[in-house]
């Protein structure tokens, strides 16, 4: 078995400055966690390469690249309250955006059986034109893009605790990925509610679990089971990108979610039967306890190859069950199931279609309350 691991040393180079929870220490955290893996021998490491600038315009269009760059050549400073830049700021960005890119090339020319993007700055909050929440370009965005826009179905499944309202953002009209975001919730950026299901030709398409502080495993193995598992073996998607984030952890600083090391193993295997072999990726997004993310990468590292290290086990007894059921309960009464068909390549522009009235009527509403960034 090979995992590909995608890193690059001017990772640590975006320097946040003292006291930033998203921290260079954490990529030390996650080789930490590599290393402990137990599957050591699987990995061929690559250097990340940045990604064209046609890639991450796919997903950042306009002059956001551009100004990014500005900012970042000019010194760089604080983009937000919780996003800051140095000059070093902008290749990292780039790298980060191209690792899963070559990865997935990699992957789909056969090489591996998965791979792993150890990279910073972490991706899932910045939307098309906005830096937000210690993110620049979204990492995970720019390689569904690239797949999807092949004609291929991108299942992106988010795991940090907080809900990834840029990935959201991207991909909120477009059938051709399906974004699934399990997240603490109400927790920043404030998106992420129950009633944020796409729009359009996407309808149905984004799925979102808002749980309270304290969930557990069982809570996320109840959401794969009961809402998600009948969808996704009809839907059959050919990729399966993790943002994985592993703030859920119950150690984590700036979180209140429940969860440990196995539970993040136990995610990514049973995801992974959803998609072919050799078409599975994980993007690490947030994680700030360096312990907590040492043990979780090291368990969903080994999960990626269907090995079982432990070093903490998988977690119950949380609440958020009923927020399981809600969502299950909702999409039944909304008759969203199946999720949307995948339209043809290459990702056309979201129009209405008139054959799917009860969708259409349901988008059309919650276009009105789309979560538009600015949280
Ligand atoms: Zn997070």
């Amino acid at each position: 078995m090979t995992i590909l691991v995608a890193t690059h040393p001017a990772f640590e180079r975006h320097d946040t400055g003292p006291g930033h929870p998203e921290r260079p220490e954490r990529l030390m955290a996650v080789r930490r966690g590599l290393e402990a893996s137990g599957v050591r021998d699987a990995f061929v490491y690559i250097e990340a390469e940045p990604a064209p600038l046609e890639a991450i315009q796919a997903v950042h269009p306009g002059r956001y690249v551009q100004a990014l760059s500005e900012l970042t050549a000019a010194g760089g400073g604080w983009i937000d309250g919780d996003t800051v830049v140095v000059e070093e700021s902008y290749e990292a960005a780039l790298l980060a955006a191209g690792a899963g890119l070559d990865v997935a090339r990699r992957l789909q020319a056969g090489e591996a059986d998965a791979g792993f993007c150890a990279i910073r700055p972490p991706g899932h909050h910045a939307t098309p034109t906005r830096s937000m929440g210690f993110c620049l370009l979204n990492n995970v965005a720019v390689t569904a893009r690239y797949l999807a826009s092949a004609g291929d179905r991108v299942l992106i499944v988010d795991y940090d605790a907080h809900h990834g309202n840029g990935t959201q953002d991207v991909f909120w009209a477009d059938p051709q990925v399906v974004y699934v975001s399990l997240h603490e919730y109400p927790l920043y950026p404030g998106t992420g509610a129950m009633d944020e299901t796409g729009d359009g030709a996407g309808a149905g398409a984004t799925i979102n679990f808002p749980l309270p502080a304290g969930a557990t495993g069982d809570v996320y193995r109840r959401a794969f089971d009961e809402v998600l598992a009948e969808q996704l073996e009809r839907w059959k998607p050919d990729w399966l990108l993790l943002s994985a984030g592993f703030d859920g952890h119950t150690r984590d600083p700036l979180t209140g979610l429940g969860l440990a090391a196995g539970d993040f193993a136990d995610m990514t295997r049973w995801l992974q039967r959803f998609v072919p072999p050799g078409r599975t990726i994980a993007f690490l997004e947030g994680g700030y306890d360096l312990e907590a993310l040492t043990n979780s990468v090291a368990s969903s590292v080994a999960a990626l190859v269907d090995v079982n290290t432990r070093p903490e086990p998988a977690t119950s007894g949380g609440p958020g069950a009923h927020v399981v059921d809600a969502v299950l309960r909702r999409r039944e009464l909304l008759m969203v199931d199946p999720l949307p068909k995948p339209v043809a390549a290459p990702t056309p522009a979201p129009k209405a279609s008139p054959a799917t009235s009860a969708d259409e009527r349901r988008g059309a509403g919650e276009g009105t309350t789309s979560p538009a960034s600015g949280h």
